[in-house]
């Protein structure tokens, strides 16, 4: 049995996974706010498992797995950057949590015996990796697979990151609840709620709401096209899509497969399978004891 520790910006989950990838058990806890408190808080909820042999830890950020010394973390877990997460839990794998998801998925789940796949985290932002030739990608620097900050519009609006036009200020919750709250704003006749999430803005959509409509089209077409490109740069087998977006289902998957198979047809000659990520809600935990090997 393999302790899987996800840690996110909010919340850090910790749970035991099976040598077949099922959750036997799970636990969790509010980010702490200090590295003091990270350490404490870290070893009590360790501390509620037994029985485990081996760990793996997926984390936000730029994650060496070699060293698992956290090279590169912004925000508020900032006090983690420097540090390695075995410190923490000795003997612990560690990596990036988009990548962690990967593991998992070609462990266990959606991504199973691929050579060539691509997967696509849709959150707040979006993160993602890239399985290559058997390979994850990781860059000169450990940057490669950052698709959220691919670039599809010259002209866009600035990122985070500190480019215009990255692919996830078109599509992300961020972005689609602040394109229908434009919409709210300029008087557009809509049921769209104040302040929507979204969630909402989706369901408006499915209930028939042209303005909400407009936000999910627009969204997905443009999302569409940066899988496109992505395709055509690394030749995938199929594509995993994953985070709490991805709960849209068929209301998502539906129309950006239309939107990526159009635009790849004429090289690909065949239509790549978009297919939801399978570990779900737990993926971070099963992706994180994913990266413990042998
Ligand atoms: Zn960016």
């Amino acid at each position: 049995v393999i302790l899987g520790v996800d840690i996110g910006g909010t919340r850090i989950k910790a749970g035991l996974v099976g040598e077949d990838g099922a959750l036997v058990r799970q636990s969790a806890i509010d980010t702490p706010r200090t590295i003091g408190e990270f350490r404490d808080a870290l070893a009590a909820l360790v501390g509620q498992f037994e029985d485990w042999s081996r760990a793996g830890i997926g984390a936000k950020g730029i994650i060496n797995p070699e060293t698992t010394r956290v090279e590169v973390l912004p925000g508020t877990m900032h006090y983690l950057e420097g540090h390695r997460l075995d410190e923490f839990i000795p003997g612990a794998a560690a990596d990036n949590d988009a990548r962690a998801a990967m593991a998992g998925e070609i462990r266990w789940g959606a991504a199973r015996g691929c050579r060539n796949a691509l997967m696509l985290t849709l959150g707040t932002g979006i993160g993602g990796a890239i399985l290559a030739d058997s390979r994850m990608l990781r860059g000169a620097n450990g940057i490669a697979g950052h698709v959220g900050h691919f670039t599809i519009d010259p002209d866009g609006p600035p990122c985070i990151c500190g480019n215009r036009g990255c692919l996830e200020t078109a599509f992300s919750s961020t972005a689609i609840e602040s394109e229908a709250l434009a919409l709210l704003r300029r008087g557009c006749d809509t049921s769209l709620p104040q302040n929507p999430t979204c969630r909402q803005v989706f369901d408006c959509a499915a209930g028939g709401d042209d303005a909400a409509r407009w936000v999910v089209d627009r969204a997905i077409y443009r999302l569409g096209a940066g899988i496109a490109g992505l395709v055509h740069l690394l030749d995938p087998e199929l594509i995993v899509i994953g985070g709490q977006v991805a709960a849209a289902g068929a209301a998502l998957l539906g129309p950006l497969a239309h939107e990526v198979h159009w635009r790849t047809r004429g090289l690909l000659r065949r239509d790549i399978p978009l297919v939801p990520q399978q570990a779900g809600d737990n993926s971070g935990i099963v992706g994180a004891a994913a990266l413990v090997t042998g």
